[in-house]
């Protein structure tokens, strides 16, 4: 396999979000998208104590996009204004379409505020092309035990298929482009080699540990690499256990036009994304 060499390192900075700090390595002022990947916030690891909710995201919209949750350790309760209400627990996933409009919430779940512990995961956000911003809005509640998971390399590495494929296995997730999403967890010396198909951008995001990326240098946790298109995948070496998100994507090859919550392809889409949450057509919040 040739692999795809890296194009652009980016070390998440910390970003305060309410009660929350998140680290964000996507966008950075050098790169505004990735695209399908818009942004991405790795929440955690937050060790809180019985009756504490680290996140309390309280309802807002969306539109335009589908954002992803990926929670590794704690419990999140989602609500929305379609009716659709999730638990998630670690290893689970949840993929939402805003598409045409949702109004929703995050906190900590009833269970977690309960017993305390800790909290970590990724958002995500992935772009919607024009043809399917304003799809109905879908909620998918991807259980872990509904995620394929691959063991390689001796039962060093496991590879969880979220979206796409690796090899002949399929991931859950229904996408509206093609999007290959996995979670990687590597024992110390764990190596695994990832095929991602060429003309889909490619980028890595270490949670924890230290990977050897191509058979080059060690990169550590919370770093993001961005790979060129000039090969047929990746190769992960484990330095210390670690877990690494590997995203690729078919490019959206369409102007953006962002504000907050909204992403559309003009600012005269924005200004009636605003207008039409005011006047309620991106449904309900009812707690
Ligand atoms: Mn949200």
């Amino acid at each position: 396999m040739i692999n795809r060499s890296v194009a652009h390192i980016s070390p998440a900075t910390a970003l305060q979000m309410g009660k929350t700090t998140v680290k964000q390595p996507l966008p950075t002022q050098r790169v505004e998208q990735i695209s399908p990947f818009l942004l991405l916030h790795h929440f955690g690891p937050t060790l809180v104590a019985p009756g504490e909710d680290p996140l309390d995201v309280g309802p807002h919209p969306h539109r335009g996009f589908e954002p992803v949750t990926f929670l590794f350790q704690g419990g999140i309760r989602h609500k929305d204004s379609q009716g659709n209400e999730g638990i998630l627990q670690g290893g689970d996933v949840q993929w939402m379409t805003a598409g045409r409009g949702i109004i929703h919430s995050e906190r900590a779940s009833r269970e977690f505020l309960e017993t305390g512990g800790t909290m970590e995961g990724i958002q995500l956000w992935v772009n919607l092309p024009k043809a399917h911003k304003r799809a109905p809005a879908r909620y998918q509640d991807i259980k872990a035990g509904q995620i394929p998971q691959l063991t390689l390399d001796e039962g060093r590495v496991s590879v969880a298929v979220v979206a796409g494929s690796f090899g002949e296995v399929k991931g859950p997730a229904q996408t509206y482009t093609p999007v290959t999403a996995l979670t990687i967890t590597l024992q110390a010396g764990g190596e695994v080699a990832i095929p991602l198909p060429e003309d889909h951008n490619a980028l890595l995001y270490i949670v924890k540990g230290n990977v050897i990326v191509n058979g080059n240098f060690d990169y550590t946790a919370e770093q993001m690499l961005q790979f060129r298109n000039d090969g047929e995948g990746i190769t992960l070496k484990a330095v210390d256990n670690s877990l690494v998100l590997v995203l690729a994507g078919e490019p959206i090859d369409e102007p953006l036009a962002q504000w907050g919550p909204y992403v559309m392809n003009t600012q005269t889409e924005i200004m009636e994304a605003m207008r039409d949450y005011q006047m309620g057509k991106m449904g309900f919040y009812i707690d």
